[in-house]
């Protein structure tokens, strides 16, 4: 399933995907936020194999 077909489980509003990077660890991972209010819902996602594809797509749409 992609990241971007999650939708929040109290407003059903489609989840905000950031990347962002552990401090300790350097490992990146996938955060979800519900854009209406960060109290609804927030996930990660730190498979880093996963993580790898979601970066090499993104990279591929926003870097020129
Ligand atoms: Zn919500």
């Amino acid at each position: 399933m992609a990241v971007e077909s999650i939708k929040c489980l109290v407003c059903n509003e489609t989840m905000g995907v950031k990347l962002a990077s552990g401090r300790k660890s350097g490992k990146p991972f996938i955060m979800l936020v519900c854009p209406k209010d960060g109290r609804h819902f927030r996930a990660f996602i730190t498979d880093q194999n996963y993580v790898k594809q979601v970066v090499e797509k993104s990279e591929r749409l926003y870097c020129k």
